[in-house]
């Protein structure tokens, strides 16, 4: 009898263990598409809801992406919107995806990316990997990001400004992402701008971030409808287009701009 019972409680353990155990483990299906993996999630969840409920979250590079230099993470893949960089694997947040690489030395992610996920960057390990985030709103951050991102020196001054009254005198806040954010996110020294319209992505197309004697890398062609791209000039009235064999030298603090020219189709 007593053999009975331990051996029934012993299954009941097991049992338990089971389900629990491939509860917290059911995986995210990774997909593959150029360069990219990715999941798709839900707009909330890990899991997506029902058919309507699904965004896309960027996990990994495919071998080829990791021999890339420089990356934009696309903003849409087979028509679903990417919204997130990384993911957790489970439900429970102890263990989270990364993008690979030794070649990588800049990334640039898209405006409608809201999230940035823990440790996404962390196996970047070119020395000199850049980070470089191209909205003009803050984006969610859940922890310190290594390396730091990018971003427009007014979104920086802004995020500056938004969080510097948040620690009380003891050092403590009630703002989530306050901890972490001053030391994720630095000011680019690039600004490329649309130069035609401030109300799409704050009149911003590009961030960028060179050192000292480096030359600025040229970012793709932008596009605008009725209209034809001419090149980058160094003054909104399109006089001076830029030489993107310069190299530059941009005094510390400071922020070059360069501006769309366009001409009317
Ligand atoms: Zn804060």
């Amino acid at each position: 009898m007593k053999k009975k019972a331990a051996l029934f409680s012993l299954t009941i353990l097991l049992l338990f263990l089971a389900t629990g155990l491939t509860a917290c483990n059911e995986r995210n299906r990774i997909f593959r598409y150029g360069y990219w993996e990715y999941i798709v999630v839900g707009k909330e969840s890990r899991i997506p809801k029902n058919k309507n409920d699904s965004v896309i979250a960027v996990v990994g590079l495919t071998e080829s992406g990791a021999e890339q230099l420089a990356l934009d993470v696309p903003s849409a893949i087979n028509g679903t919107e990417v919204a997130y960089l990384g993911f957790e694997k489970y439900d429970i947040a102890i263990n989270y995806y990364t993008l690979t690489s030794r070649n990588l030395l800049r990334l640039y992610i898209p405006e409608n990316i809201l999230s940035i996920k823990p440790y996404v960057f962390e196996s970047l390990s070119a020395p000199d990997a850049k980070t470089i985030y191209n909205g003009a709103a803050e984006p969610s951050v859940h922890f310190s990001s290594s390396p730091e991102i990018y971003v427009y020196r007014e979104l920086y001054e802004k995020i500056k400004s938004k969080h510097a009254d948040c620690l009380d005198e003891e050092g403590s806040t009630d703002c989530p992402s306050c901890p972490w954010i001053l030391e994720t996110f630095v000011p680019a020294n690039v600004a490329f701008m649309n130069n035609y319209s401030a109300a799409v992505n704050r009149g911003y197309f590009r961030a960028e971030d060179v050192e000292s004697g480096e030359k600025i890398p040229e970012p793709p062609a932008p596009e605008r409808e009725g209209y034809v791209f001419t090149g980058w000039y160094t003054e909104a009235e399109a006089i001076n287009l830029w030489d993107f064999d310069t190299k530059t030298e941009i005094p510390d603090g400071e922020e070059l701009r360069l501006y769309a020219g366009w001409k009317k189709l």
